[in-house]
């Protein structure tokens, strides 16, 4: 029985031989497991079985890493929490029509959907044309949305789970992708208000998915990947925009993941950046937009995860597609 806990559990990634292998074991759901009587302990290891499967699906479908959150976890997690304390914001990558931004979809998620899978895609320093902003979004970006789609239709057809896409914005009923994947023990909130992965650092890019079953989670995890390290991150940002707490979070004491942890990521000044970014990549011609290489300093010198993963390990969907465009 040890062993089915153990192999039901757990999180799972890409080796760099593309098999898919365990990143860890969560002991707290084995627990769980033996303290439920038989035909409960069928039941939870039949839903833990399929959160297993779904994660193999992702990753087989291109995804790095992939894990499981629940919603209702998703409704208190931190960014959740201050959205509404933190005012107005119309930096680069927000959404714009106004007439969406009521309350109206803000934070109302389906009812049927009680848990999140997300999943992440490497960037590495070595592949920066995955961040490329081309006008369309980034290819890394729509190597994920593939990745996605591919995962959806055989989730759907094959364990029969029902599925929803969510919105990118969490005004058009998304949800906080980086808690998400906190929740789903993917990785940790950073110094650099990144997500920062074991594996990958803080070189990762993330989509997320509405599963309508009650799955178990696979995080949160308790890591603490900034420990000991000196913040390269905030010390190399040419806009110093991580060097002291914003005014707006002096007040609030009781969050463990402010933006960047403390509230000293200043998502303003790291806007001034964007925006210099995007002058300098000028207009190739009337209507036709050059490529923006938005400024990813605090990512590329983070050391975790560096040394091992140059290249993105793609699944063999996402190669073929490659290969056949
Ligand atoms: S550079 Fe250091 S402090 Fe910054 S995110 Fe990476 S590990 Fe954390
Ligand atoms: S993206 Fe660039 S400007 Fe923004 S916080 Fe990071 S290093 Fe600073």
């Amino acid at each position: 029985m040890q062993k089915a806990a153990r192999l039901i559990s757990g999180l799972y990634g890409l080796n760099k031989h593309h098999a898919i292998v365990k990143l860890h074991e969560d002991k707290k759901s084995k627990i769980v497991i033996f303290q439920h009587k038989n035909w409960q302990l069928g039941k939870k290891a039949l839903i833990m079985g399929i959160g297993k499967q779904i994660i193999e699906i992702a990753i087989e479908n291109g995804a790095t890493v992939a894990g499981i959150a629940s919603t209702q976890a998703l409704k208190s997690s931190s960014s959740h929490l201050i959205y509404t304390k933190m005012g107005n914001y119309e930096g680069i990558g927000t959404v714009k029509d106004d007439d969406t931004l009521s309350n109206k979809y803000l934070f109302k998620w389906p009812d049927s959907a009680r848990s999140v899978l997300v999943i992440g895609l490497s960037h590495p320093e070595g592949q920066p044309e995955l961040d490329w902003w081309d006008g369309r979004g980034t290819p890394g970006n729509r190597l994920l949305i593939e990745s996605m789609k591919l995962t959806r239709q055989q989730i759907e057809n094959n364990l029969k789970v029902n599925t929803r896409k969510l919105h990118y914005y969490v005004e058009k009923g998304g949800i906080f992708i980086k808690d998400a994947a906190v929740l789903a023990g993917l990785g940790c909130i950073g110094k650099n208000n990144m997500l920062v992965t074991k594996l990958y650092g803080p070189r990762i890019r993330l989509r997320a998915l509405y599963l309508d079953v009650e799955l178990e989670p696979t995080g949160p995890i308790a890591f603490d990947l900034c420990a000991g390290c000196k913040e390269y991150c905030r010390r190399v940002c040419p806009e110093n925009a991580m060097n002291k707490k914003v005014p707006l979070f002096e007040s609030i004491n009781n969050f463990l993941d402010l933006p960047a942890r403390d509230g000293a990521y200043n998502r303003e000044i790291c806007n001034i950046r964007m925006e210099k970014d995007v002058s300098k990549s000028g207009k190739k011609s009337a209507g036709e937009q050059s490529l923006i290489k938005y400024c990813r300093k605090c990512e590329f010198v983070c050391p975790i995860g560096k040394k091992k993963r140059r290249k993105t390990p793609y699944g063999r969907s996402i190669k073929n597609q490659i290969k056949s465009n």
